[in-house]
């Protein structure tokens, strides 16, 4: 497979973190502050992306505000015990004023994601200088083969030149990121015997439709007079959606918008006297994080989405009451009301969450390896490995951020009982998502690499949940 070399990299390295994103930056943040990144540095440690700008994947692109305060993307600049790594950096990223201009309302993602990038960089130059760990940018992971003596070969290609590259490692740490292809959603049954592939022809993904501006959505979208558009889905993505409808073509006449979902739309609540002051109905058995006393923590609408499902309760309208917004519970409506509305509807937008965007993975045969990876997510064992479609973990293959199934609820990271969905979110890459995979590796060094006790890696990271 193999056509160039570059000069600067070993063959061999224990651990590569493929993706920097906001997921694999998170885990090196944490793994810093824990102060672990010595120990993976010295097992051999290589980086990976197919960007140029590490740190902020795709979290920029969105054209939306958060669903998470300025305060929460700044918790770990703001760490006393990360002063020393972003030390001066404040004065020469306008980012962070912003930020901190609107410390408790939720930020313009385009202002998060120069915030992220400007902290990525400080941290791979200190990663560079300090511990010579090799940052290869631009660079794709083509394929992860593993091999018969249980390493990975992992075939890389330089974007810009095209040429190919592989590289031997005994853990593959994959934070690719996710993927809502077409293929997989047109697959999607919204109730028994009903795809969504069968019943439409302009079915989008959320994830591609909320990267549109305006402009990009009303060429995506011609409605016609009295047209529907269809939303599968009550999550973020879908309030999102429902948002930039409203804003995108409201103007040119959209009047009506289908919400289909299951289940009924989950509020967030940072306490539960807030939950009760709004006369929210939840069950305190299941919908309190026993972490954080938050109501529906993981689960929950928050900020922006809270305001657009909370109209949609109170009003069956957008919140600027423009757009009546019909709610269709599908465990409740027949069969032929939901295939008309996919029928009629110019466009269906899914809302539907993201399978993991790996590579392909193969055997020494090049014969694709069956992962469980569902619609909804990859499925992780709890250390935190790929699952195999037989159930099996798949050894040194381990899988994080959108996309993954990793972060469920537990004792470690909290969460509400009657979430069973997996949690994303930059904070919690950075603190217990990051503690997460990081106890995960630890086993790798304890049991599998070299037999050494890293005793010397800091506890599990307690601050409390955001
Ligand atoms: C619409 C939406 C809004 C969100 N809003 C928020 C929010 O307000 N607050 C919040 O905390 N979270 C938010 N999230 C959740 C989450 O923080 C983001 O989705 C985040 O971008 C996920 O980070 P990631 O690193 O897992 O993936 P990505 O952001 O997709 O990053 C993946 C990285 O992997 C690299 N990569 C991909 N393929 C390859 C390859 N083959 N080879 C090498 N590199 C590769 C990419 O270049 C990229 O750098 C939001 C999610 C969505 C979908």
């Amino acid at each position: 497979m193999s056509e160039t070399h570059s000069p600067d990299v070993r063959d061999r390295y224990g651990y590569a973190l493929c993706g920097l994103g906001p997921a694999g930056c998170g885990f090196l943040l944490h793994a810093i502050r824990e102060g672990a990144i010595g120990r993976l540095a010295e097992s051999g440690l290589v980086l990976i992306d197919r960007s140029a700008t590490p740190g902020v994947g795709k979290v920029g692109q969105y054209q939306l505000t958060g669903n998470s305060l300025s305060r929460a993307f700044l918790d770990c600049f703001d760490d006393p015990k990360l002063t020393w790594l972003f030390d001066g950096l404040e004065p020469s990223v306008p980012s962070i004023a912003e930020l901190r201009a609107i410390e408790f309302e939720a930020p313009p993602l385009d202002v998060v994601g120069d915030f992220l990038t400007a902290m990525a960089q400080r941290t791979m130059a200190y990663l560079e200088k300090e511990y010579d760990i090799p940052i290869l940018l631009e660079t794709a992971v083509d394929t992860i083969q593993r091999r018969a003596d249980g390493h990975y070969t992992l075939n890389l290609r330089d974007v810009g030149s095209g040429r190919h590259h592989d590289l031997d490692v005994e853990n593959v740490l994959c934070s690719f990121g996710g993927r809502q292809g077409l293929d997989v959603l047109k697959d999607c049954e919204v109730q028994a015997g009903l795809k969504l592939g069968d019943h439409t022809q302009r079915l989008m993904s959320s994830d591609d439709f909320l990267m549109l501006s305006n402009d990009e959505i009303q060429r995506a979208v011609p409605i016609t007079a009295d047209g529907e558009v269809v939303v599968v889905g009550g999550s973020h993505s879908a309030m999102s959606t429902i948002d930039r409808l409203t804003d995108g073509l409201g103007p040119v006449g959209l009047r009506r918008i289908i919400m289909l979902h299951r289940g009924s739309l989950r509020l967030y609540y940072a306490s539960v006297e807030e939950a009760e002051r709004d006369r929210y109905v939840f069950d305190r058995e299941l919908d309190i994080c026993p972490m954080s006393g938050r109501v529906n923590r993981f689960g929950g609408l928050r900020y922006r989405s809270f305001d657009v499902a909370r109209s949609i309760l109170d009003t069956g309208k957008t919140p600027n009451q423009s757009i009546e917004v019909v709610s269709v519970p599908l465990h409740e409506t027949q069969s032929d009301a939901v295939r008309r509305h996919l029928n009629q509807a110019s466009a269906v937008i899914a809302c539907l969450g993201y399978q993991a965007n790996l590579p392909p993975v193969i055997d020494h045969w090049k014969r694709e390896i069956g992962l469980q990876n569902t619609p909804r997510g990859l499925e992780i064992d709890d250390d935190g490995r790929a699952l195999l479609a037989d159930g099996q973990p798949l050894a040194g293959l381990f899988v994080y951020g959108i996309g993954s199934r990793l972060l469920k609820r537990s004792e470690a990271i909290g969460g509400e009982r009657s979430f069973h969905g997996s949690a994303d979110g930059v904070w919690i890459y950075q603190n217990h998502g990051g503690g997460v995979i990081l106890n995960a590796l630890r086993k790798t060094l304890t049991y599998g690499v070299d037999g050494t006790n890293p005793s010397s890696w800091g506890e599990r990271h307690a601050r409390i949940a955001n």
